[in-house]
């Protein structure tokens, strides 16, 4: 194996951005330096109550490139408690290599490390085990990435709230287009603009350093009432964005009313009762991230005129009458 041809493929590997197409290429990057049968990366997926493995990518000597697991119902994902090496891997944070129970042989396991966790887990099948000089480059090459991927955190979250940044809604809108673009074989995606009420007010009373704790709470509670697969935005000031992965009209309502109602139960400290206001809308397949932000804006609106502490639909709010459509909106002409 070349040298020079495995520092290439590693700055080939780390020339992506986007989460999948890095996982893809770790994987690929394994399987072509490594003597491996198989060679798998899964995610950790945190469902609020248990970690679950959702497998992104394996590629195999016999049946070539299997894709992302996506079951409809995330709860089909396998628990990581389900299966000890992976438990071991995740809770240690440390290489794992066991008998693979379906008597394929020895497998090893890698820890995929972000910041504080285990994000995700490499399985690598080799006949006889894996050479300690290959596990060498694998850890090798999981240290890079785990940089690589700290320096894109820095780059796409919010200092304060950890959340990812207004920048990053900007450039990860074309994949939310393009899942509401296959709506028709699956459930759209939906956008929220939840704004905290009379914020201002939380300042002016307590303080800033005060105002950032609610900011950093309200964070809190919107990781843990969304899924791995919803994206989580602070969009500036006491304002956020979420993105909800592929649900109904009834599903999207209960989801945002769930963290309206956790915001209105959670007693701050200090502050007491804070609530937020939620305008939300469906993606479609032809939208530009203004023009979603504009429809979840005019629900918002509504949802504060109306008295505040409310999660309103801009569709439900169109068909209802209590909203007009932009363009039947715009009948005041300026010159
Ligand atoms: P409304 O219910 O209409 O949304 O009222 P509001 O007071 O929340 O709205 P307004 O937009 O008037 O005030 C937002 C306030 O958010 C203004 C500013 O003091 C505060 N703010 C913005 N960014 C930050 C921040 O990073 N930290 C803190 N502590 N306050 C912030
Ligand atoms: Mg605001
Ligand atoms: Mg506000």
């Amino acid at each position: 194996m070349s040298t020079a041809f495995l520092i290439d493929s590693v700055a080939n590997a780390t020339a992506h951005r986007d989460r999948d197409d890095l996982d893809a290429a770790v994987a690929r990057l394994v399987f072509e330096f490594v003597d491996a049968r198989r060679v798998a990366v899964y995610r950790v997926i945190d469902e609020g109550c248990e970690p679950r493995l959702q497998r992104r990518l394996a590629l195999t000597r016999d049946c070539g490139e299997l894709g992302p697991e996506n079951p409809r119902d995330p709860t089909r994902l396998p628990r990581v408690s389900e299966h000890p090496p992976w438990h071991e891997c995740v809770t240690l944070r440390d290489c794992v290599h066991y008998e693979a129970a379906d008597g394929s042989g020895l497998r090893s396991l890698f820890p995929l490390l972000g910041e504080n966790d285990a994000i995700g887990l490499l399985e690598v099948d080799a006949d006889g085990g894996l050479d300690p000089r290959d596990a060498g480059l694998i850890h090798g090459i999981l240290r890079i990435v785990r940089n690589h991927l700290a320096l894109l955190d820095y780059g796409e979250r919010d200092t304060l709230t950890g959340l990812l940044n207004r920048r990053t809604f900007e450039s990860s809108f074309g994949k939310l287009r393009e899942r509401a673009a296959q709506a028709r074989v699956q459930e759209p995606p939906w956008l929220a603009v939840v704004d905290i009420d009379r914020f201002k007010s939380v300042n002016d009373n307590y303080g800033h350093l005060f105002g950032d704790e609610v900011l950093l709470l309200v964070s809190r509670l919107m990781r843990s009432c969304f899924r791995g697969a919803d994206q989580l935005f602070r969009f500036g000031g006491e304002e956020f964005v979420i993105a909800l992965d592929a649900a109904s009209t009834g599903g999207a309502a209960i989801a945002f009313n769930r963290l309206r109602g956790a915001v209105e139960q959670y007693a701050f400290p200090q502050v007491g009762r804070v609530t937020v206001s939620i305008g939300y809308t469906r993606l479609a397949g032809s939208d530009n991230s203004a023009a979603a932000i504009e429809r979840a804006d005019a629900a918002l609106y509504v949802a504060k005129s109306a008295g505040r502490n409310q999660s309103l639909s801009y569709e439900a709010l169109i068909d209802s009458g209590r909203l007009r459509r932009k363009e039947e909106r715009a009948d005041v002409v300026l010159f």
